[in-house]
């Protein structure tokens, strides 16, 4: 259901008038804050405000105008979407579903007044507090590299204008020239993220620069999908890929981002680009919420509330909830039963039970996508994986045709789930 001013207004007037829950009325509409407008957050922020019909007053923290998405930007490295394809906007959810969309960061959260500090200044009440900023680096991780190093020697983890740098830098490759990557450590966001951006930087550069070369250096054994992309390295970039795994030092890494090169277990090379993909740890605010232990947010499965904090939500990337990847789908997946949760504390509205699921698609070359993908469920524990599934190597073509263009339909489904 869309909110329009209107009906957002009155049922704000219903709620008022006493037709609301308990809660309500003893203390105005609750507040819901949201920090940060991405897969989890935006799609929560949506939740709550939509199926609260305007009972639960809703603010949405986020600095950036325009998210980029970080799903399909490896399309765009590989020349399948434009930037303007990832490139989202909050106006809908604050036009048609109510919500106050608040471009500022979160800067501090102080859980005994109940709020949330604005680096523009003031601070904002909440009742509960949702926290999806995402993922920071972790620093020292890669050595001689730091976020000062990133226009020389980009993520790309975090998108738009770092996608964008990195598209320039391998365009401008020489002839012949080498790309290099710097792959993460388990636990880090999009796990075939990476792989899936070595073969679009192998299909641009097959089209443009086709005796140019791509290094990974990869501190883990092994990796997502690893059979499938590596059987589609072989069909469609014979030669050009060269994976350096644990076992050969991959993870064994300096970098030297003014001089351009890269040591590998004590072998330097000069490289023309170097995508360095740092270890990766919560969004800094959710540590100065103070609700992590080590580098990421413990919670609990059924509701996605913080383990330090019953009115501390904590979602996608930055949560540690069991068994879900750091994915875009995951977090829109917890969004929707913390929206639930949230919704009926506030409101005493039905709660149901908390089911979730995922699905990472790949694209290795033109119409060539693979799938892997599970469904989950919260245990006491954790959030637990019940059954899964993965392409196989060795299907024909019409399949992986298939795998890509429900990748397509997919990707309008979840940004219209975030965005309205
Ligand atoms: C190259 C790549 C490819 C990927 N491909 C896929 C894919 O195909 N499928 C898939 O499901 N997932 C994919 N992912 C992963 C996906 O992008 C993330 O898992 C997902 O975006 C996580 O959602 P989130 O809400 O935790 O964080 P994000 O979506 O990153 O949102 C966090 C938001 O919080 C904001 N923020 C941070 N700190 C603050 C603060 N202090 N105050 C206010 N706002 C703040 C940020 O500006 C940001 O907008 C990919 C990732 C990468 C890097």
């Amino acid at each position: 259901m869309t909110l329009n001013r209107r009906t957002f207004l009155g049922a704000a007037g219903v709620a008022a008038a006493g037709l609301s829950a308990p809660m309500v009325l003893a203390q105005g509409r609750p507040r819901v804050v949201v920090v940060g407008g991405g897969a989890g957050g935006a799609t929560a922020a949506r939740y709550i405000a939509k199926d609260s019909k305007g009972e639960i007053d809703v603010t949405l923290i986020e600095p950036s105008r325009t998210y980029y998405t970080c799903f399909f930007s490896n399309l765009y490295l590989g020349g399948f979407q434009e930037l303007s394809d990832i490139a989202h906007s909050y106006g809908t959810l604050a036009a048609d579903y109510g919500i106050n969309v608040v471009h500022d960061w979160a800067i501090g959260v102080d859980r005994d007044a109940k709020t949330v500090s604005l680096a523009g200044g003031g601070s904002v009440p909440y009742d509960k507090l949702i926290l999806s900023p995402g993922i920071d680096f972790v620093d020292g991780a890669v050595e001689g590299w730091d976020v000062s190093a990133q226009n020389k020697m980009p993520h790309a983890y975090k998108a738009g204008s770092q996608t964008e740098l990195l598209k320039a830098q391998i365009m401008a490759m020489p002839e012949g020239g080498t790309f290099a990557m710097v792959a993460p450590p388990n636990p880090y966001r999009c796990p075939p993220g990476p792989y899936e951006r070595v073969s679009m930087v192998a299909h641009v550069l097959k089209a443009n620069n086709p005796t140019a070369k791509i290094i990974v250096a990869d501190p883990k054994p092994k990796f997502s999908k690893m059979a499938l992309f590596q059987e589609g390295w072989a069909n469609h970039y014979e030669g050009m890929v060269d994976w350096i795994g644990e076992d050969f030092g991959g993870g064994n890494v300096s970098v030297n981002p003014d001089a351009m090169t890269v040591t590998i277990d004590g072998e330097e090379t000069k490289v023309d680009v170097c995508n360095v993909i740092p270890a990766m740890k919560a969004g800094r605010i959710v540590e100065m919420a103070g609700v992590t232990e080590g580098n990421w947010a413990p919670v609990n499965a059924a509701d996605m509330s913080s383990k330090a904090d019953p009115d501390i939500y904590v979602l996608g990337d930055a949560s540690q909830q069991g068994d879900m990847p750091k994915s875009g789908f995951s977090a829109n997946s917890q969004a929707k039963v913390c929206a639930n949760a949230v919704r009926g504390a506030l409101t005493g509205s039905k709660v149901f039970p908390a089911k979730f699921s995922n699905t990472c698609w790949s694209l290795i070359d033109t119409d060539d996508g693979v799938k892997v993908g599970a469904t989950y469920e919260a245990t006491p524990e954790k959030i637990a994986k019940v059954d899964g599934f993965i392409s196989q190597t060795g299907e024909d073509a019409d399949l992986r045709k298939a795998t890509y263009e429900e990748s397509l339909g997919w990707y309008a489904g979840i940004t219209s789930d975030m965005f309205g």
